[in-house]
């Protein structure tokens, strides 16, 4: 499985059944995925769907017909302010962030996929999205 993270703006979901239209067009590929996430703030709904991997091309375009918002960006920075508790490294469903020999905190950029798990499991706010 492998995480699509997206945004429904609120001009495409006036009533739950425009919600219900969306989410039917995915399932009608006959796809099994789960909601990881669900919230909202002023840009529209986000969702992290948890969708499997060979899907995720029909998922992607299924979506983006539906004007719905694919976010490619949603990556993260780790602050200077992080004090290496490690809270993070097991919401990480890629092992993009992860201890070095020393026990300090590493981020390989090249691993995250934007999930944004990690986003409020820091005690001292150190991951940022970019
Ligand atoms: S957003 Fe955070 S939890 Fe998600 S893949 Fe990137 S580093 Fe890992
Ligand atoms: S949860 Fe925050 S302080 Fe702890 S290791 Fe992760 S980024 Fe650093």
């Amino acid at each position: 499985m492998t995480i699509i993270n997206c945004t429904l703006p609120f001009g495409i979901i006036r009533d739950i059944n425009n919600y219900s239209k969306i989410i039917n067009e995915i399932l009608k590929y006959d796809i099994t995925f789960n909601i990881l996430k669900f919230s909202t703030d002023s840009s529209g709904v986000n969702l992290l769907l948890d969708v499997p991997e060979d899907k995720i091309k029909t998922i992607t375009e299924s979506l983006k017909k539906n004007d719905v918002i694919v976010n490619k960006k949603g990556r993260v920075i780790v602050l200077d302010s992080c004090i290496d508790c490690g809270a993070c490294i097991s919401l990480c469903p890629t092992e993009a962030l992860y201890f070095n020999e020393d026990f300090k905190l590493e981020f390989a950029y090249e691993k995250c996929i934007g999930c944004l798990l990690c986003l409020n499991s820091c005690p001292r706010y150190a991951i940022e999205e970019m």
